[in-house]
């Protein structure tokens, strides 16, 4: 449930709200806007049972939460979120491009990658040092030196860095060298490293699961949430359909349900959902249009010698006529980029 202070609520008014909440073993997470504070509760409601919160001192309304997802929801967070990392800031105001290979194949290759999106106005850097390849044979990464290239890059461009963690071992080694950890979507619901990236204290970029609901996303952005980390970003990446022509169908709709009934920043990766160079760009600007607070783009200095998704990379000169024909829309969404 939440709890909806009054405009004219005194700090000590919302202070014995969440000490009578907290005394009933409950959870109290405050959402101060700048029109009225939010008491969020979390836990058994059963134990306010007899209690009339909605009589107490600068209560104005005690709303139930019917979703299982709490402090992800809109309901109790009202405003946009916005995320740093490093340098960077995913939402609202923003059209933030994540871009670079989808595997780090080497340093020559990160490097030339990192200067050419930033060139062309990405600010942060992706890439693969961990790849979960549908095959055991593919590609698997360069694991801990690929990491470094990444920080590498971090150092020489200014960009911030995001990597996938595929297991709790690559977290403990990503942290050290990354800004930002991406949970991809094999990985939505593996709620055990949901967990430990909610304690890395690193910002989390949350990819959708391959077949999972809006419902089911944001219930796993909950797990790494209740970890205490609010820094969460989620991307739509195309779900899995009857459809063959694209690798995967980019559920646009995703974007305003998520603004509806989350606070958390969306991205979207026009790149996984198509699987296919030339749907890139008209699905970057819709997804700009649908309110997406960024993209996810791969880059490759040589999309056809690319050790993985090479036909869905766009080359350096591809990247930065993409980038031009975006700045339009995203200005028309009022969102600096
Ligand atoms: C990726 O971003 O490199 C990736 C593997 O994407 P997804 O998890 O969306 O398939
Ligand atoms: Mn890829």
């Amino acid at each position: 449930m939440i709890i909806i202070m009054k405009p004219s609520a005194s700090q000590k008014d919302v202070q014995n709200i969440t000490r009578l909440i907290e005394s009933k073993g409950l959870t109290a997470h405050l959402s101060e806007g700048t029109q009225v504070t939010i008491v969020g509760v979390v836990g058994d409601k059963s134990r306010l049972a007899g209690i009339n919160l909605e009589i107490s001192q600068g209560v104005d309304k005690v709303v139930p939460v019917t979703e299982s997802y709490k402090l992800v929801n809109r309901k109790f967070h009202p405003e946009n979120s916005s995320v740093s990392v490093g340098s960077a800031v995913i939402g609202p105001d923003t059209l933030t491009i994540m871009a670079g290979p989808c595997a780090i194949e080497s340093q020559q290759q990160l490097i030339d990658t990192a200067f050419a999106v930033k060139k062309a106005g990405a600010t942060i850097l992706r890439g693969g040092a961990y790849k979960p390849r549908t095959s055991p044979y593919s590609f698997q990464g360069l694991e801990e030196e690929g990491l470094k290239y990444m920080m590498e890059a971090r150092q020489a461009t200014g960009l911030s860095v995001v990597c996938e963690v595929t297991s709790l071992k690559a977290i403990e080694k990503a942290v050290k060298y990354v800004d930002m950890l991406q949970i991809g979507a094999r990985n939505m619901q593996n709620f055990e490293l949901l967990k430990e990236a909610g304690k890395s204290g690193l910002p989390v970029l949350l990819k959708r699961g391959l077949a999972a609901t809006i419902d089911e996303w944001l219930n796993a952005a909950e797990y790494i949430i209740s970890e205490g980390n609010e820094n969460i970003v989620l991307c739509e990446r195309g779900i899995r359909t009857y459809e063959t022509a694209t690798r995967n169908t980019l559920d646009l709709s995703a974007v305003p349900v998520i603004r509806k009934k989350s606070h958390l920043p969306i991205i979207v990766d026009p790149s996984h959902a198509t699987g296919v160079r030339d749907y890139v760009e008209p699905l970057a600007k819709a997804s700009i249009a649908a309110g997406a607070d960024g993209l996810m783009i791969e880059v490759h200095p040589c999309p056809e010698c690319a050790l993985s998704d090479g036909p869905q990379s766009l080359t350096f000169d591809g990247f930065e006529a993409l980038a031009d024909q975006l700045r339009p829309y995203a200005q028309l969404e009022g969102r600096k980029f």
